[in-house]
């Protein structure tokens, strides 16, 4: 079993907007295992991109971090790293590709100065080197490196787009690479050629990969471990073969139901009722309780921690035995 590589402690993250206290992260505690790739999913505004932004130290100024957590990487805490340690330490060490590349990438600047420009800010190198670089990172994500790094990013298509972020991402040679929703918008075959280059990103380099994504089919085409997050909070951690299989938490069942089936009958699905709760004010107990089709009393009174069921965690009082 691989060690993780990254370790959250009892991690709270709040904000303040319009005089309304919001809770995105409430009390994760958490390990990503080193060399693995885990989806991090959940529905829209189920704390995923908040918890993101922890990670990488670029949370919004009207965040705060409760007291008493920690966020272990290979041992270090990020919490106690100095803003410019936490700025080389995004490169350095761990990086991002985000969703919408267009957004993403200078509109003004070739490919070659947008590499460039990154690799000599957060490293002693010089300008042949640097090049270099580049292109072997182009190389990786399979593009030409003499067309691409003379375009601007108008003259490339999407898919291209993704992947000279993904090439950005691995300058460094990063331990761990974040992706917000990689190939949302970009169609499925190009969506499927992105997925090939990470795993053999992952394969070639051994590099950590946390996808983010509210797509259940990316992660199952991708991930080997599954994190469920809802309002904030753990639902469940599987394996994927659990989690696609027989998943435990009341809730990844529904997400399952949910989806739509490619054999029998195509349109047999059946939604989650009810909506993910306001942030600002969550149920009591568990806060899954108001849509869970199984609760009890209990789980309006107390909640539920994740606890061992079989490969997995979870936070049920139904499916777990939880501490006393
Ligand atoms: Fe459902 Fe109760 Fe389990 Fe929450 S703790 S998921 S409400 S059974």
């Amino acid at each position: 079993m691989q060690q993780p590589l990254l370790q959250i402690k009892n991690l709270t993250i709040s904000y303040t907007l319009r005089g309304r206290k919001l809770l995105p992260v409430e009390a994760v505690s958490l390990g990503f295992r080193q060399g693995c790739i885990t989806a991090l999913i959940g529905e829209s505004g189920c704390g995923k991109s908040t918890l993101t932004a922890g990670i990488l130290g670029t949370l919004a100024a009207n965040s705060r971090i409760a007291p008493g957590a920690q966020m272990l990487f290979n041992g270090t805490d990020l919490l106690t790293l100095s803003p410019e340690a936490m700025r080389r330490f995004r490169w350095q060490r761990a990086s991002m590709v985000f969703q919408a590349a267009q957004n993403a990438l200078s509109p003004t600047l070739r490919i070659e100065e947008q590499l460039i420009d990154t690799l000599l800010d957060h490293q002693a190198m010089s300008l042949p080197e640097a090049r270099l670089r580049a292109r072997e990172r182009l190389g990786q994500v399979r593009l030409e490196a003499d067309r691409v790094l003379q375009a601007f990013p108008h003259q490339l298509s999407g898919g291209m787009r993704q992947r000279v972020l993904i090439a950005m991402a691995l300058l460094m040679e990063p331990e761990l690479i974040l992706l917000d929703e990689p190939t949302t918008a970009l169609d499925v075959i190009t969506q499927r050629y992105i997925f090939d280059i990470l795993r053999a990103i992952h394969t070639d380099l051994g590099t950590t990969l946390i996808l983010i994504t509210h797509d259940l089919a990316a992660a199952a085409e991708l991930a080997d471990e599954v994190v469920v997050m809802y309002a904030g909070r753990i639902m469940e951690q599987s394996p994927a073969h659990v989690f696609f299989h027989e998943p435990v938490h009341p809730y990844s069942q529904g997400l399952l139901r949910a989806l739509p089936t490619l054999v029998g009958d195509t349109q047999q699905r059946e939604p989650i009722a009810g909506h993910p709760p306001d942030l600002s004010d969550k149920p009591s107990g568990c806060v899954f309780h108001p849509r869970c089709p199984i609760a009890e009393s209990i789980c309006r009174e107390k909640i539920p921690v994740l606890a061992p069921a079989g490969e997995s965690y979870v936070a049920c009082h139904l499916r777990t035995e939880q501490p006393q």
